[in-house]
């Protein structure tokens, strides 16, 4: 009898080719953060390749066409073609393809790209309310301003049928977080209390569509986003590397609902390079012991953690907290290795008596004024 506590399910030998026949990787967060390279991204998805593995990139972000993907991807030292790129907005294009008549007019709001994918599926992209458009779609752009979301208002209100290419609220750069589709998305539906039909992730059509094209069986799907990468994967029956690369912290992993945990958490996608089943998998981590007390997890690490990543620890806290709770818990180290990795992770709380302490010169004249005290019973 095996005695191990190799948890069910497990994958227990070799790498994601052990597993998984093709990996279809999110871009933005997940790869490239603006236009470089995340740190061993290209080294890593040239290895799967060379493992044997087909590769995919399906990308929310409907401000470039798969040709200007691959450019970027090409420039950021991956190696790609257009074939291989999957975009929101050609999604969203065959979505309206579907329901509307040979060129029937559409208000496009957002990149030249979109424009053309609308172009591509014999649709009429037009640029005002007054063209008379059925429908309206709307897609990441930076040039996107208040005139282009007044006419998706005016058309919407008008009985347009409306689609978003997705609802992510910000877009990951080197600068730290910025408004994506989902924000721009929002001030129309504040403006007209309609909301859009989502084309991209978390709706799993974008995924299915390029696991079709590998024709393989057995995809994962690698993302930095929860609630459109991994809730895209879990919908199209995928498992999901989520990777801290991105716009994904550890406390929001830990708060995930069911319909939103990955079954593989990473710092970035270099994990990909190791055996997936003991380093990657959500569950027990050696050396981390995870004890739930009340509604506090306790980190401690009997044993050296040298050499473990933070994520580890973070897999390990994920695995004693999905089974039972809900939203985020308290974590409090119960060791000084423990201590540095939620630090390092963002989960490090500052005692709330701290959080409470006045400051300031008010803070200064308290502690004098006991200190006289002091003095006084002296
Ligand atoms: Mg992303």
């Amino acid at each position: 009898v095996d005695s191990s506590p190799i948890s069910a399910g497990r994958l227990q030998h070799g790498a994601v080719r052990d597993g998984y026949d093709a990996v279809l990787f999110d871009v933005d967060g997940t790869l490239v953060s603006g236009h470089e390279p995340i740190g061993g991204a290209p080294e890593t998805v040239a290895a799967l390749r060379g493992d044997g593995l087909r590769i995919r990139f399906v990308t929310n972000n409907a401000s470039r066409s798969a040709g200007q993907v691959a450019d970027l991807l090409r420039r950021a030292r991956f190696d790609a073609v257009p074939e291989e790129v999957g975009t929101s907005g050609r999604v969203a294009a065959s979505l309206l393809a579907a329901q509307l008549p040979h060129g029937a007019p559409v208000l496009v709001v957002g990149a030249d790209a979109l424009r053309q994918e609308v172009c591509d599926v014999g649709l009429h992209p037009v640029g005002t309310a007054a063209d008379g458009p059925v429908a309206v779609v709307q897609g990441f752009s930076a040039e996107v301003g208040w005139r282009e979301l007044a006419e998706a208002c005016i058309a919407i209100r008008g009985g347009a049928w409306w689609v978003a290419c997705n609802g992510d609220v910000t877009v990951p750069s080197p600068r730290g977080l910025l408004p994506g589709n989902g924000a721009l998305v929002a001030a129309v539906t504040a403006a007209t209390n309609v909301g859009p039909i989502i084309a991209g992730k978390p709706h799993p059509a974008l995924l299915q569509h390029a696991a079709a094209g590998v024709g393989r069986d057995r995809s994962l799907v690698v993302g930095d986003r929860l609630d459109t990468d991994v809730v895209a994967a879990r919908k199209g029956g995928f498992d999901a590397l989520l990777v801290l690369s991105g716009v994904t912290s550890a406390a929001q992993v830990l708060a995930a609902p069911p319909s939103a945990r990955p079954r593989y958490l990473a710092d970035d996608v270099t994990a990909l390079k190791h055996p997936i089943g003991d380093l990657v998998i959500v569950g027990e981590q050696a050396p981390w012991q995870v004890t739930l007390r009340g509604a506090t997890l306790h980190l401690r690490s009997p044993a050296t953690a040298v050499g473990q990543s933070a994520a580890a620890a973070l897999r390990a806290l994920c695995a004693a907290w999905w089974p039972i709770g809900s939203g985020e818990p308290a974590v409090v180290a119960d060791d000084a290795r423990s201590r540095d990795v939620l630090e390092r992770l963002g989960l490090a709380r500052v005692p709330a008596a701290w959080v409470r302490a006045p400051v300031g010169a008010d803070a200064y004249r308290t502690v004098e004024v006991e200190l006289l005290v002091e003095v006084r019973k002296v």
